[in-house]
């Protein structure tokens, strides 16, 4: 295969791959893509499901049409359920936004769908992904295709959107760059389900047994997690045993019951919290899990992809159509800003929402005071709500 020129190599057809080569299209900027799953591999994993309105914005540039306004479902708050008690948001009357619940692989259908229409390559199920001479004005990214031909791309700019284990962090030479890491001591135990949602909202739920979540992915099928130690073995839960234990940490004196069905999936997620700094090194630009990872309690992983998307494509557009390099030199600053807002958020609400096997009393006690410092007060719940909501843009 011959070699393929182009403005911009994307690695990764995740969420900040696909959407960063959509707004570049807009733009007239050409881009390559390459991943090494299978387009429904990806279209059939299920992962992040809460947008905020700035992502939902982003979806709705020209050309994409998706689905998220007709197929997701606007959600005005959550629930913040503490030893039974029920505290509920009200998103729009607190901060006048609201969150969308929309799965990420129905926002890759859309993206790819959208990329597809545009008749730019992308390679999906691709080996052997490699770049290099980040550090000219003429990098490269190669692979090996489906079909087992060679493919080379030239670029001006390379683009790491390859997710938390993708090879281009790698590439930023060690001595220009810092990783900052938070390992947390448990895993969230996450189930797919066949059955109605248990409720309109999300239900994030702290009790004495440790933390639940209940959300919702569709009118037929659920997410729901619970609290686990790390070394938890999935296999080891019954469907009976899983239903009990989260039964018992949403109950409360309202009578609240989940809604079962038959558990279809089953995983355990450990826990971590990682940035790299910078996102940028000479031709090279990271986006989303490439460059932060967050825990999921704060909903943030997805929405901090779109984010630094949101960020790095009008850059990268000044850069190729006004020969402006300069305006890409913030990007890495720019972005984190954002990420650590919410890394900070991601770590409260865990802190706050979760229960320390190995903490003392003093600290399970004050993290119960922390939470109902916010949730008692309406700047408290104003601030809960800013942050899952999204941040404007800084
Ligand atoms: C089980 C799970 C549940 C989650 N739940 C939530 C949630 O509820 N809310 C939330 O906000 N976030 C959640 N997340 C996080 C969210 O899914 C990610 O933050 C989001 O996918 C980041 O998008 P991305 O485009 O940066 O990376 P990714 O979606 O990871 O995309 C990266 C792409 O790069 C490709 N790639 C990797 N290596 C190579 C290579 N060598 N060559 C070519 N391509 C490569 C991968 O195949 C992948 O398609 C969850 C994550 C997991 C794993």
């Amino acid at each position: 295969m011959p070699e393929l020129q182009t403005d911009v190599a994307i690695v990764g057809a995740g969420p900040a791959g696909l959407m960063l080569a959509h707004l570049l299209h807009n733009a007239g900027i050409d881009s390559v893509v390459v991943d090494n799953r299978s387009h429904d591999d990806i279209a059939h994993t299920h992962r992040a499901g809460i947008l905020e309105a700035g992502s939902v914005r982003m979806l709705g540039a020209d050309g994409v049409d998706s689905r998220v306004l007709t197929a997701g479902h606007r959600h005005d708050g959550i629930d913040i359920r503490v030893d039974g008690i029920s505290h509920p948001l009200d998103f729009p009357s607190l901060v006048g936004e609201s969150v969308w619940l929309y799965p990420q692989n129905e926002i890759f259908v859309d993206l790819a769908a959208a990329r597809a229409r545009t008749s730019r390559p992308t390679f999906f199920s691709v080996t052997d992904t490699s770049l290099g001479d980040i550090g000219t004005e003429r990098p490269w990214v190669r692979a090996t295709t489906a079909d087992g031909d060679d493919l080379r791309i030239s670029a001006r700019y390379v683009v790491g959107a390859d997710g938390s284990r993708g090879p281009c962090r790698a590439m930023i030479p060690a001595e220009r760059k810092e990783k900052f890491f938070h390992e947390y001591p448990f895993a969230w135990f996450g189930i797919l389900c066949e059955a109605p949602p248990s409720h309109e909202v999300l239900i994030y739920s702290r009790s004495e047994r440790g933390f639940a979540l209940i959300s919702q992915r569709s009118d037929t099928v659920q997410r729901m997690y619970f609290q686990t130690p790390p070394d938890t073995e999935a296999a080891d839960w019954s469907e009976d045993r899983i239903w009990t234990e989260l039964q018992a940490r949403v109950a409360g004196p309202d009578g609240f019951e989940l809604k079962t069905g038959p558990i279809i999936d089953k995983t355990v997620l450990p826990f971590r919290s990682a940035v790299h700094e910078p996102m940028q090194h000479g031709s090279l630009f990271l986006a989303g899990d490439s460059a932060h990872t967050v825990p999921p309690t704060g909903a943030k992983g997805l929405n901090l992809a779109f984010a630094d998307v949101s960020v790095l494509a009008p850059a990268l557009i000044s850069a190729m159509t006004h020969d402006n390099a300069e305006a890409l030199s913030g990007y890495s600053q720019a972005a984190t800003r954002r990420v650590w807002k919410a890394q900070n958020f991601s770590y409260q609400m865990t802190r706050m929402l979760h229960t320390d096997p190995d903490q003392d009393a003093f600290e399970t006690r004050r993290s119960l005071g922390e939470l109902r410092s916010m949730l008692e007060s309406v700047h408290g719940r104003r601030y809960l709500a800013e942050c899952y909501t999204g941040w404007p843009d800084d």
